[in-house]
This record gives C-alpha cells, structure tokens and sequence, in this order.
C-alpha cells in the first residue's frame, strides 16, 4: 500500500479536498486503484449531529455513515463508495481506545496519547487503506489521506504525530507529503507572498515530516520566480511546487495538476510501476473534455433553491454539483440561486417587504426549483408556499427529503383540504398528521438515529408512465441513500392518490412512499431519500436531470428518443469531431503532452480565472 499525506498550511477552506482527491484522479487515469481517508481532528464522532453551518452539509454514504462533506468529492471524483470508516475523527479513534481500555487489553498500563493514541491511527489508517471501495472489489493500491484543518492546530497534533511515526513504520518508497498552502497576493504590492507558506512548511517539518510536494494555492498562478523562492526555503525541487490558480470548475484541477507531470513524479517517487504514459490528452481525456465542455456552454439554466441554510452554500454542495452534472450533461451553464425559505413568508411581508419581494421574484424568474432537505421548524412554511406555486404554475419542481415532506403537507392542505395539516415534526399536535415520525427512528438520541444510508426503492407496477422510473431507466427497483426521520403517513395515501399525487415508489415492505409525483404537471417529483449523494460529474442522477430537460422544455423529446440526448441538443453542437475536440483541447488548456514548463497552460487566455467553487 502506497500513501498519499495531504496536509494544508495558512488557513483551511483553500480546496485541500479538491486537490486531495485530484491526485486520486490523476492515478485512476493510470489505472491505479485508488482510495482515500478524511480526518478531522475533531471530537464529535461524525459529522451526524453538525448544524450544516459548522462545516457545510452533512454527506452520507452507502453504509448509513454520516461524514464531512470532502468525502463526496472523493467519491465523485474517483467514482468509489467509501465506508464510515473512511473518516477517521478524534472522537472515534478515542472511543476505541478507552473500549479497549474498559476491556483491560492494556494490561495495567497508563494509556496515553503516545503511544496508544498515536497507534491506534496508525493501526486504522492501514486496516481502512484495505478496504475495497470500487465495483472491481480489488484492494486498493494507493491511499490518500487529508487531515483536516493546518498544520498547528492543536486537534491534530496526535495525527501529525501518528503519521511522523507511520512514514518509518510503512518505508519511505510507500509514503509521502503533500503539503496545500495559501499563496496570498496583496492588493497593496500585487506580490505574491511566499513568507506564510515558508512558516507552514518550517512548522511541519518542525513536527518530522518533510513535504514532497507543495501545492501552491492563490487566485492568480505564481511565477517562476515566486515558486524558485519555496523551492530555497522549503527545502522542495521547484517541479514539485504546484500552482493551482482559481479556475472555472473543480473538475480542471486533475488535469491542472497533471500539466506537472505528477503521475509520473508519484510513480518514481512511491514505485509505483506507472508504464510510460501516452501523451496526457488520452490518459487524462475524460476530464479534459468535461472542463473543456464546461467551459463552452452556450445556453443557460437559471435554479432556484429554496433552502434554510442559504448563508453558507457549502450545506448545498451536493445538490449544487448534482445540478452541475445534469446541466453538463445536457449543455446547459446552470445558474444558482439561493433564496432563504423564511423570505417566502407571509409574516415577511411586514417584517421585512424587500426580502420578501425579493425571494418571491427570484422564484418566479428561475427556470426550475429544487425544495432540499433541512430539520426543524424555521422555514418549513416557505417551503410548503413554494410547493405551492410550483405546482399551481406548472413550474418544474424537485423535492428532497424535506422538500418532499412539504410537498405532501401542501397538497393536503391545499387541494384534499385537509386544513392545517402538518408535519409531526413541526406541529406535533396537528389534526392531520400526513407527515409522522418513524418510532424505531425517534429514540430520543440524535447521533446516527435515523434512517439512513442506502436503501432500495421499488417502484409501483402500476407507475408505467411515471416520469421519474422513466428517468431512472424504467428500472423496477433502485438504490440511493437516506437521512430521514420522519415519513407519510400511510393512512392518507388513498386520498393522495385519488385527487393525483401518485406514489410511484415504495420501500421494499410497501409500507414507506419514497417517490411522489403529480399528474398533469410538467415536472412534478419528489423523493424521500437524497438522489444528489450518487450523482456522479459524468454519470448525472435521474431526478435531477428530469428537472433540467423539464425547465427547458426538452423532457418530452428526450422520453420520445428512448432517454437519449438529441445530436441537436447543445450538448453536442460545439464540435464536430473528436480529433477537432482534441486539438482544441491541447491548445486551449495550454497542455503539453511531453511535459514541458507547465507555465504555459496558465498564460493560456481560455482559462478564466474567475471564482473557483473548490
Ligand atoms: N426533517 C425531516 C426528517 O427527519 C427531513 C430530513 C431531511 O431533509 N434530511 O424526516
């Protein structure tokens, strides 16, 4: 096994994950089986119980395991299902040490954080790095590990221990650092500044371990002169010292980092047998070609989504990429935009008449709405309003979780009239609970109580022109992940099928509705469980792109083709042969393909340096 340290310098919140998992990229490219740990030196045992404001949302694996938001781009970008354990907390490192403790398996001893601790990482790190995470059930070859957080904190001083350890445990030919600092560039020299970059690498060279490679991070790309600068101080070749400018998308940071030869910088330094590699267009062309067709979306498709934690986009993150992969897909730029439920209230009207008007004509001018997931109370109205108008104006609509809970207390109220029914989670006395809690799922403890992880829905044999099992190629059954307490309550579903909203899909006992969707409406779904968490940049998730074709009018064509993009559609008209894709590619991405001075590729005039979502 072959490891992959990623720690980050200067501040977090740079894109350590993004470049983390574009190593994981650039090796799958090569064939290398490829799987990653996440560690975060904090001592909440998941990510579970965390207000989507603390670190974003709350992602969650097949397994039912509730982590940090990184491991979905790992899993995104490397198209792997990673396990719980994948994501090592301090929390749960010392919950197996005080259990062994409890067990007596120190044998008397006094259990302190070196050796024990320091271990038990250790210990882990390499029982996880074996574990198979992709369809071929192979074990993996290379393991990248990020550890959260800088180099400094305290939270992760155990781990920065356990890995100076484990670098002589393992041997240095099956280990070595990748450090992500932030470059700065001050408006008032317009330098770039190397000197917190220096400090970073002098502290964790002070904690005995010696970067490899040094990812520069900054919103322009650094000179020669500034990379030859880290080169003196940090004690690094310039070659290894890797400027990742702001780019476009994500998604063209592996072949950004790959421009620095760095399969075959990894394959000589961990031994790694790489054989020589064709030029990097053909080894690295399925991501060439998805920023390069990213980069030419002629058409436009403007999203609202009507959420509770909109201050912080990041709670969003998977259902923002998921947009991302459909529109990609179907050639359209996709425009977000985030409108607060609570502004959607009546009450706001008094409170606060410009947000309101504000939220409402942000609504009525996007193209299609997503109504996500969230807990509680807060804005659960402005949510049920938007189920409404969506529905009343035959707006394309995608309810999550959630999202679909509301769209099932709307049409109570609205169309059965069912006055002020509710969900029990907000309104636990309601007179008509059409949303209930599930007991086995309420138990009073709120970490890893829920329904969660991936569970298969069965769709109805009576739902033969349901959009939503057309979209999901009129498979019978699928599979997609969960994070609910609550669901419908079965005793109403004979009236909401009477009055057209069918419940297409089913869990395997029949007895919890998964999928709804309503009869004469263009685009009308709603699922219980959360389909963003499988979409894949080139493998887009159904619901989502129903809810794209439907906003531009294009859902009926693409039923009428057999679920199949037209050659007219956008998706194709900006080339016409793949020689022509790939000459444009080379050119534009500045690529060199016997690995010259990458310094080329970032004079290139077709990389726009505006905001990166890294
Ligand atoms: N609060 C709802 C429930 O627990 C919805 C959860 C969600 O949207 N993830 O069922």
């Amino acid at each position: 096994m072959k490891y992959i340290l990623v720690t980050g310098g200067v501040i977090s919140g740079v894109g350590k994950g993004v470049i983390s998992s574009s190593f994981g990229a650039i090796l799958k490219c090569c064939g290398i089986e490829v799987t990653s740990i996440k560690i975060d030196p904090y001592i909440n045992l998941d990510a579970g119980t965390f207000s989507p404001y603390e670190h974003g949302e709350v992602y969650v694996l097949d397994d039912g395991g509730e982590v940090d938001l990184d491991l979905g781009n790992y899993e995104r970008f490397l198209n792997v299902t990673l396990h719980r354990q994948n994501n090592i907390t301090t929390g749960k490192i010392y919950q197996q040490v005080i259990d062994r403790e409890r067990h007596g398996d120190y044998l008397g001893k006094t259990v302190q954080v070196v050796p024990h601790i320091t271990d038990a990482i250790q210990e882990w790190v390499e029982k996880v790095a074996q574990k198979p995470v992709s369809e071929s059930g192979k074990t993996p070859e290379v393991c990248i590990i990020e550890l959260g957080g800088i180099i400094g904190d305290i939270e992760s001083m155990a781990f920065v221990e356990a890995f100076r350890q484990f670098q002589f445990r393992v041997k240095r030919e099956n280990f070595c650092v990748a450090h992500v600092s932030l470059v700065p560039q001050p408006r008032t020299t317009g330098e770039h500044k190397t000197k917190p970059t220096q400090s970073s690498v002098r502290e964790l060279r002070g904690l005995g371990l010696s970067p490899d490679i040094i990812v520069c991070r900054s919103e322009k790309p650094i000179g020669l002169s500034v990379k030859e600068k880290i080169s003196n101080f940090c004690h690094v070749a310039p070659q290894q010292i890797i400027s990742i400018p702001d780019l476009n998308s994500v998604y063209e940071v592996p072949v950004f980092m790959e421009n620095h030869s760095m399969a075959e910088y990894l394959s000589d330094r961990l031994h790694l047998g790489i054989t020589p590699l064709p030029p990097m267009r053909k080894y690295m062309k399925p991501w060439i070609d998805l920023g390069e067709k990213m980069r030419h979306l002629k058409y436009e498709v403007t999203v609202a989504i009507v959420g509770k934690y909109t201050r912080l986009e990041d709670s969003y993150t998977s259902i923002t990429k998921a947009l991302h992969h459909a529109g990609n897909k179907i050639g359209y730029k996709v425009n977000i935009k985030f409108i607060e439920a609570s502004n959607l209230e009546a009450t706001m009207l008094s409170e606060n008449p410009a947000s309101y008007h504000d939220a409402w004509h942000n609504l009525c001018v996007c193209d299609c709405v997503v109504v996500p997931g969230g807990f509680g109370k807060r804005g659960v109205e402005g949510k049920i309003g938007t189920c409404q108008w969506c529905r009343a104006n035959n707006k394309p609509f995608l309810g999550i979780c959630l999202g679909f809970q509301a769209a099932v207390v709307e049409f109570a109220r609205n169309v059965l009239k069912l006055e002020d029914a509710h969900s029990t989670e907000v309104c636990p006395d309601t007179k008509y609970p059409v949303v209930i809690d599930m007991p086995e799922h309420n138990t009073g403890e709120m970490g890893g109580t829920m329904r969660l992880g991936k569970r298969a829905t069965i769709f109805k044999p009576s739902a033969t022109n349901s959009k939503i099992r057309r979209l999901y190629g009129n498979k019978d059954k699928i599979d997609e992940r969960h994070r609910h307490r609550y669901e419908v309550n079965p005793d109403y579903i004979e009236q909401f099928e009477k009055y057209g909203m069918q419940f297409v899909g089913v869990d395997v006992d029949q007895e919890r509705m998964e999928v709804l969707e309503l009869d004469n409406h263009p685009y009308y779904v709603a699922v219980q469980y959360h389909p963003e968490y499988l979409s894949r940049p080139m493998n887009p998730s159904p619901p989502f792109m129903g809810l794209i074709l439907a906003a531009k009018d294009r859902l009926k064509s693409y039923f009428a083709r057999g679920c199949k993009l037209s050659p007219r559609e956008p998706q194709s008209d900006y080339y016409d042969s793949e020689d022509e894709l790939n000459e444009l590619t080379v050119r534009q991405l500045g690529i060199c393909s016997d690995h010259e001075d990458s310094s080329s590729a970032y004079s290139s005039s077709s990389i726009s340096s505006s905001k990166i979502e890294l």
